[in-house]
């Protein structure tokens, strides 16, 4: 039976916020931090006294077009300033201040890549500039909600995207991209759980094949990529059966429950608000002229596209290992200042430690819950067990403990001298007639799985040098006893 879920596509568009990480607010000098007592950070003009004037923070602008033109959009020259006007009790003002119709970049894309080795370009509207409201309190008093001014006048950028994006897969990976563009730009700190990256969700359904979009609604204020996703899901299967029973979607603001995992009415269009929008009558017109579009673009640092692709390239990374350690910027740096250690530069080294810094140091991040500027060991450190495999001297798995050993070193002096002990004690025999020993103590102790070698059973060589490796205690040279097993299995 085919289900009725896959004659449906699904159509989603994303309105992600994301607050900018200058120090003061858009439009005053209120300190940003999030962390200040409740209504300590205010001042006339973001809590809108009469009369009070905004001026524009700079570094914002900055901020705003760095992100259009890592998004690859259009920075409009000449943009103005709107109001957007409604009541709420966390916004004193009666409005915020935002962009309407001439927003400070539109028409970009990024593209995303898929479970399937696709790629995928989504297509973004618009970015524009626009300040926070306050924060309401339900939950602190029973019977009170408090307010805190705050995060008035914070900065964001809004990015809208097309309704491009046709799974939860997609949005999930779309929601990635532009969380690691703003953090590698370093103009947001990604932290869905503090609210600094919020997203809207814009969700409809049509038959397969069908051209015209179905009616959406739209999720407000999902705050982790796990409600992005179960959202989007469990409103997609909400539409389909509405359709499928006969009635129709109508336009809504919903709000995701996380707990029953369901989407639910907040208001419908007839409640909905009519901003009225003016363009700010107390802000001069933005002007971005190409020369500063210039200055800006020579700030910027490489992008995890063209990272990834470098690493590659340069350091002879798997396509999928160098997307998992370009994911993350201070990573990414942490690998290669491993790589600027190494003494030896070449495929080998460059891979062992891609390896350590993936998997043994990103374990141990996530053991301790360590941020990779956290992490205890010197990257020369790891640089030089590279070496010390690639030498020969050590085995992959006495680099493990190695590693380990040396995470009690307090500082890069200690670490170098624990390495260096225990390179000596693990140091891998290489001498053939320590091994011979060892594998005719072996093969002698263990006859049946002799036998069953000779009649055949080829993949009994494993079962042998794992009696090896763990007689010499991991020491053996790998590759000298791989030799001398199948010559002394040959007789
Ligand atoms: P609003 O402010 O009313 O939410 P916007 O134009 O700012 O309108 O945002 C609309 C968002 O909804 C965009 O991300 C857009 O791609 C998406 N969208 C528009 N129409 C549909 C639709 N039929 N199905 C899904 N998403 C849609
Ligand atoms: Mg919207
Ligand atoms: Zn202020």
């Amino acid at each position: 039976m085919e289900s009725i879920y896959n004659k449906y596509e699904p159509v989603i568009g994303l309105e992600i916020h994301a607050q900018m990480k200058t120090n003061s607010k858009a439009f005053c000098r209120c300190s940003t931090d999030f962390h200040s007592s409740p209504n300590s950070n205010v001042c006339p003009v973001c809590l809108g006294y009469p009369g009070a004037l905004p001026v524009l923070n700079e570094k914002l602008v900055e901020f705003a077009v760095k992100m259009g033109i890592a998004t690859n959009c259009k920075i409009r020259e000449n943009s103005i300033f709107a109001r957007k006007n409604y009541f709420y009790p966390d916004l004193s003002k009666g409005y915020q201040i935002s962009q309407f119709d001439t927003p400070v970049c539109s028409t970009g894309y990024l593209n995303i890549k898929l479970k399937n080795k696709s790629v995928k370009r989504i297509e973004i509207t618009r970015i524009h500039i626009e300040e926070d409201a306050g924060k309401s309190i339900h939950d602190f008093h029973e019977d009170d909600t408090l307010i805190d001014f705050n995060r008035c006048g914070v900065p964001l950028i809004e990015i809208v995207s097309e309704p491009d994006i046709n799974s939860t897969e997609e949005a999930f990976q779309y929601l990635t991209k532009i969380k690691q563009t703003l953090v590698y730009l370093e103009i947001n700190d990604g932290n869905m759980e503090e609210g600094s990256l919020r997203c809207d969700a814009n969700v409809s359904v049509r038959l397969k094949g069908d051209n015209k979009l179905g009616t959406r609604t739209e999720i407000k204020n999902l705050n982790s990529f796990k409600n992005v996703s179960d959202a989007i899901e469990a409103e997609i299967k909400r539409q389909i059966e509405l359709i499928e029973s006969g009635e129709t979607v109508s336009y809504h603001t919903m709000t995701y429950n996380a707990k029953d995992k369901k989407t639910s009415t907040a208001r419908t269009k007839e409640e909905a608000h009519d901003y009225r929008y003016f363009p700010e009558p107390d802000l001069v017109k933005l002007k971005v002229d190409k020369d500063r579009i210039g200055r800006i673009t020579e700030t910027l640092p490489e992008f995890p596209d063209e990272r990834q692709k470098r690493f590659v390239r340069d350091y002879f990374i798997p396509d999928n290992e160098a997307d998992e350690i370009t994911q993350e910027r201070n990573f990414a740096d942490y690998f290669e200042k491993v790589a600027g250690s190494l003494l030896n530069k070449n495929e080998r080294t460059f891979r062992i430690s891609g390896n350590i810094v993936r998997s043994e140091v990103r374990k141990v991040m996530n053991e301790r819950k360590l941020g990779i500027d956290e992490f205890p060991i010197s990257p020369k450190v790891i640089a030089m067990i590279a070496d010390s495999v690639n030498e020969g001297k050590i085995s992959i798995s006495a680099s493990k403990e190695i590693f380990t050993a040396v995470l009690d070193g307090k500082n890069e002096d200690e670490q170098k001298s624990i390495f260096r002990k225990s390179e000596e004690s693990y140091s891998q025999v290489s001498d053939s007639s320590e091994i011979e020993l060892i594998v005719s103590r072996i093969l002698e102790n263990n006859p049946k799985e002799v036998e069953r070698y000779k009649a055949g059973e080829k993949k009994l060589a494993g079962f042998f040098v794992g009696k090896i490796m763990q007689e010499s205690k991991g020491k053996a040279n790998p590759k000298i006893v791989n030799e001398l097993l199948l010559k002394n299995l040959e007789v």
